[in-house]
């Protein structure tokens, strides 16, 4: 991988670390507006449950992808980025401008989903 492509997906990493960090600030905003709207209004407390319970899942997700985007520039800059964990062999570019802090190939990617599924 050449200066310019490390270049090109570490600013592909850098926007899409941005576009969480905004997605999470929008729904810690949208909880703290329905905290404030819950006082004295019981009757949608089942729905602004079940409500809290799906942000705070998508929070999970993506805290989950943030600490994977971080993951992935510390191997830009330690020169291990692109290179799959299990094989040692080169992510395609396709794969990484899909899924820039991908760790595997598409090939052993493949492989962990079967075995996670058991
Ligand atoms: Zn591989």
């Amino acid at each position: 991988m050449t200066e310019n492509d490390l270049k090109f997906f570490k600013d592909l990493l850098d926007a899409r670390k941005e576009q969480i960090q905004k997605n999470i600030n929008d729904v810690l905003e949208d909880m703290q507006e329905l905290q404030k709207n819950q006082i004295g209004d019981d009757a949608d407390h089942a729905s602004l449950d079940s409500d809290k319970i799906t942000k705070h899942a998508i929070n999970k997700q993506q805290s989950k992808e943030l600490e994977e985007i971080e993951y992935a520039k510390r191997k830009i800059k330690t020169g291990r980025y692109g290179i799959c964990e299990m094989c040692e062999e080169s992510i395609s570019f396709q794969r990484l401008k899909v899924k820039p802090y991908a760790k595997y190939c598409i090939v052993c990617r493949e492989i962990i989903e079967k075995q996670n599924k058991g």
